[in-house]
């Protein structure tokens, strides 16, 4: 039997062990913290473009984990400036998905680092865990993120942030694809300093005012008006980041119901006594990253050049998924996994891997950040995802985005993809 071995747990890496199962590969999924699912336990939204690649890869035969996040959803609803969002329950993502993946037969390592790996000419042919396990495998997904480790946060950033990979209790992110030699770039911030710096920061519920909690809960989404000093930092910081994020959205502090927290979204920077100035959040208190801080993760640090199908170049059974293939994003990241897991597959069975047509989102989002990180058009100042920015004008203009589900299987169905990821070809 085929064995495809993923290394990195994220929502990413999830999505490839899901597609190369479905394929009827032995899949063994190996993630260095205790939990799966990663930067998408504290993300919660998808919408706009995101809700496409949704549609898509339910008609692509890969939609499964989507189903999932969408059996969790707490809020359906827009966000002003931001078009139709819906919200899951960042609680029950993990041991949702984690159940879904355990049913399906997909071996889940949990506190296990790779390390290394072996090659043979240009096919990996085993990875190394910490404890000197060698594992043999016939097709690899580098889903192993873009952030960490501490060297790198502290080079880039002002030090640990104490962000959801905790490295220094699970140890440093490593990718395989790098250290077999694989090309990786680096995103760099408008001010040039690499990485891209995130302020998704989590609060505690409880410690709102009772009728901000309920605003908050009701409404999902609540929009507290900033007075102008913070305006005016919010906008410098803006300047100096990258990502999709606009003018308007430093104007308010945009707070989002993620059921185990409420979440600051499309902020630049917020620090706890900014917060406390605010109506509603005079004892507020920050859930993550644990009690205090102004952001919560710094990632673009590590992005592999590839192909359209998501081959590792130089490799031709080494494939890279999420932000480890340039995309942010809940979205953007799964629907990318579900690409790589399945070409694991096809190229340890002798088939071409497949390109996915570019009349689809997810299609476009794959070939546009491969070639952006070959020309480097995606590695600096903005670059949005499927859901915001630059990334999200580009398919509107493209007339790729609709909210008609019809509309979306059909052009599925016309580029000769219906059902795919669930077809058996080992
Ligand atoms: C706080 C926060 C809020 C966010 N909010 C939103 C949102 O509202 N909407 C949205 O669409 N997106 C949001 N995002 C972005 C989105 O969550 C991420 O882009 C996406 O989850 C990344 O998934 P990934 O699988 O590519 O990477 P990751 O989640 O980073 O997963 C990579 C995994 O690989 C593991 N790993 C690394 N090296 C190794 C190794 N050698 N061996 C084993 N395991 C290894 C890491 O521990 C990690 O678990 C948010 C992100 C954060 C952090």
């Amino acid at each position: 039997m085929v064995h495809v071995v993923v290394v990195g747990g994220g929502i990413s890496g999830c999505g490839a062990a899901l597609t190369a199962r479905k394929c009827g590969a032995e899949v063994t999924l190996i993630e260095k913290i205790d939990t799966l699912v990663s930067g998408a336990k504290r993300a919660g939204r998808i919408f706009n473009g995101g809700l496409v690649a949704l549609e898509e890869a339910k008609a692509l035969g890969g939609g499964d984990l989507f189903e999932v996040l969408e059996s969790i959803v707490i809020h359906d609803t827009g966000i002003p400036g931001e078009g139709r969002c819906i919200v899951y329950n960042c609680g029950l993502v993990e041991i949702r998905i984690r159940e879904f993946l355990v049913n399906m037969g997909i071996k889940i390592r949990l506190e296990t680092r790779v390390m290394n790996a072996e090659s043979s000419s240009d096919r990996v042919t085993s990875v190394e865990l910490e404890d000197g396990t060698i594992i043999e495998t016939d097709g690899v997904v580098d889903s192993s993120g873009g952030a960490g480790g501490v060297e790198l946060c502290t080079k880039y950033g002002k030090g640990c942030i104490m962000c959801i990979y905790k490295c220094p209790v699970f140890g440093d992110r490593v990718s395989i694809a790098t250290k077999l030699g694989g090309v990786e770039k680096i995103r760099l911030r408008p001010n040039g300093k690499p990485g891209t710096v995130g302020a998704a920061i989590s609060l505690h519920k409880t410690s709102l005012s009772p009728d901000l909690r309920e605003r908050i809960e009701r409404d999902g989404t609540v929009l507290i008006p900033l007075p102008q000093d913070i305006i005016d930092a919010n906008l410098q910081k803006l300047k100096e980041q990258a990502s999709g994020r606009t003018e308007a959205q430093m104007r308010t502090l945009n707070l989002v119901d993620i059921g185990i927290s409420a979440k600051i979204v499309g902020a630049a920077y917020m620090s706890l006594p900014m917060m406390r100035r605010l109506p509603g959040m005079e004892t507020v208190e920050i859930e993550e990253p644990a009690g205090a801080g102004k952001f919560n993760k710094i990632t673009g640090l590590s992005i592999m050049l590839h192909d359209h199908a998501l081959k590792v170049d130089g490799f031709s059974n080494l494939f890279c998924a999420g932000e480890h293939s340039g995309k942010v994003g809940v979205a953007d990241c799964l629907s990318s996994g579900l690409l790589s897991g399945h070409n694991a597959v096809r190229t340890a069975v002798g088939k071409e891997p497949l390109v996915l047509s570019r009349k689809l989102i997810i299609g476009e989002s794959i070939a546009y950040f491969s070639d952006g990180t070959r020309n480097g058009d995606t590695l600096q100042g903005r670059f949005g995802n499927m859901g915001q920015g630059p990334f999200f004008d580009h398919i509107k203009q493209l007339g790729l985005y609709s909210e008609d589900a019809e509309i979306i299987h059909k052009r599925v169905s016309d580029a000769g993809l219906k059902g795919v990821f669930s077809e058996k070809i080992a």
